[in-house]
């Protein structure tokens, strides 16, 4: 049915229905529903289609989202699906678990003017689930095979997304990863409850029939150093992640109960994947019937919290040193915590675990907000004598994640890092300093989202491309074949 545009006059904002609180805390399933395709195009039709749209100006990935919500709302659903998947390499995993309260959706003039935005992620992960059912989502078949090579390391979104556009030209593609799956925390990190992992595996199984080599428990630096690999290929891509947990440093943090976040969420991902996990089966890392003290306030936190609830802890709690306002998770997530029943202690920081051999429980004090420090945030302050105790067996870290050492790890030091330990790379190019190699995702920024480390995918496989190019020009024709000789 086709609609005209405009409608926020007329229709109120609406997001797909949600399940209830009770139902999702007692499984990893994604707590959305989905839009019927009535609901779909009604709420897209609400779009102001403005002059200069600034949902489109705020995504990373600048999608055509006017266009693809006209067409939606005009019932034109295959047009809309090719138009979004032109700008995203995995629109349906964006249209999930995007902020788009900071991003699209935040900047949505309809927000701005207090209607409520148009419901853009919800309408973009409608589009491209439609796709799949319906047959739309299809392997590249590049219009020529070419014989270049480009070794990806890293098999999580940047690396999936740079092996499809460059399969996309024809390049031969071979994916390394230590883990044993392709997905990177799309898989390992983010939990069922935000993104279900068969929509994460189709994506993995449509790059597989696409022609992408897949080279699974293989660790660079362990089984292949950097200098190898670039032998071995035509250019190499670094899309490697940061994965360095920064724990606390306060005493008893080394006690039993004390893990680190990812730690903890692999743990659960994987059994929910049907994998054998010991540190799970034996309730090291099950947070089944206990206390739990979540520390830090930052996306991973949420789920580190709702997974715990999920696991039939007896108490959850979060512990953040600033204000609600001022953390930098997502406030939807928040919002979901809350309502399955985490408990959050605001302005606290922890002082020490408490325990002679397993934690059993956390001394923290009161927090206030100072004056803004050169970046305008409000630095935490300790309030004097405002120490108090949680019970917790089981306290988690999720206080973010550094680099790792790569160019040690990689067995190449000329491989050059920021002072952050990130790679650093030429803004343009996208390659680093060493001939060939290029790098994209959390290694180049630290640690963001996933649509980042699609758009830097998708930037850095163009800078391959135009290499390549270079690089085959440059070489030296291949002498003919002499006849009769
Ligand atoms: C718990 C958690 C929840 C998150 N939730 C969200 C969210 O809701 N929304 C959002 O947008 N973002 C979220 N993020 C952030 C998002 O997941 C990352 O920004 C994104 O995955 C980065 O993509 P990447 O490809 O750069 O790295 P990764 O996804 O980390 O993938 C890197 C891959 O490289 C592999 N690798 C590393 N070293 C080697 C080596 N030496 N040899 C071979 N392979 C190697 C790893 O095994 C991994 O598969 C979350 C992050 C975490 C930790
Ligand atoms: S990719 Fe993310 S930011 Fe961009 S339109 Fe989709 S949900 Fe919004």
């Amino acid at each position: 049915m086709a609609r005209k545009m405009l409608q926020f006059t007329r229709l109120d904002q609406r997001t797909p229905d949600k399940r209830s609180a009770g139902t999702r805390r007692v499984d990893f399933d994604e707590i959305y529903g989905r839009f019927t395709p009535d609901a779909a195009g009604d709420q897209a039709s609400r779009c102001e289609q403005c002059g200069i749209p600034f949902c489109q100006i705020h995504c990373p990935l600048q999608n055509n989202i006017p266009d693809w919500l006209m067409l939606t709302a005009a019932g034109r659903l295959e047009e809309a699906y090719a138009l979004s998947s032109a700008t995203n390499s995995m629109p349906e995993i964006c249209g999930r678990i995007c902020p788009q309260d900071r991003l699209c959706e935040g900047s949505c003039v309809l927000e701005q003017s207090r209607h409520g935005a148009v419901t853009i992620g919800a309408v973009e992960k409608f589009i491209t689930d439609t796709a799949w059912e319906r047959g739309w989502v299809k392997p590249i078949l590049p219009l020529r095979e070419r014989e270049q090579s480009v070794g990806i390391i890293g098999g999580g979104p940047a690396g999936m997304a740079a092996a499809e556009q460059l399969r996309a030209q024809g390049y031969q593609v071979t994916l390394y990863d230590r883990y044993d799956r392709i997905g990177g925390l799309l898989v390992y990190g983010i939990p069922g409850f935000k993104l279900e992992k068969s929509v994460v595996e189709r994506r993995v199984d449509l790059l597989a029939r696409s022609g992408v080599i897949f080279k699974t428990n293989f660790e660079v630096g362990r089984d292949a150093s950097l200098p190898e690999l670039r032998k071995t290929h035509d250019a190499v891509l670094i899309a490697t992640g940061v994965y360095k947990a920064r724990g606390l440093s306060i005493p008893g943090a080394g006690l039993r109960g004390v893990t680190k976040a990812l730690d903890y969420l692999i743990a659960s991902n994987r059994t929910g994947l049907g994998d054998r996990v010991p540190a799970f089966e034996d309730g090291t890392l099950d947070a089944k019937d206990k206390a739990v003290v979540v520390i830090g306030g930052g996306d991973t936190a949420m789920d580190c919290l709702r997974t715990a609830i999920r696991q039939g802890a007896r108490s959850v709690k979060c512990l953040y040193r600033r204000d609600r306002a001022n953390m930098p998770g997502s406030q939807r997530e928040v919002i979901n915590a809350v309502e399955e029943g985490v408990d959050f202690v605001w302005l606290t920081a922890p002082e020490a675990v408490l325990g002679d051999e397993r934690a059993t429980g956390v001394r923290a004090h009161r927090m206030h907000l100072g004056v803004a420090d050169a970046t305008g945030r409000q630095s935490p302050q300790p309030i004097a004598g405002s120490e108090f105790t949680l019970e917790a067996d089981l306290v988690i870290e999720a206080l973010g994640f550094e680099p790792e050492d790569l160019p040690a790890v990689f067995g190449e030091p000329r491989l050059p890092i920021t002072r952050w330990g990130t790679i650093q790379i030429d803004p343009v190019s996208k390659m680093s300093g060493l001939d060939g190699v290029f790098a994209a995702g959390d290694i180049v920024r630290g640690a963001s989202l996933v649509v980042w480390a699609v758009r830097d995918g998708r930037d850095a496989a163009e800078g391959i491309r135009r290499y390549l190019v270079a690089k085959a020009a440059a070489a030296p024709a291949k002498a003919a074949p002499l006849v009769n000789a």
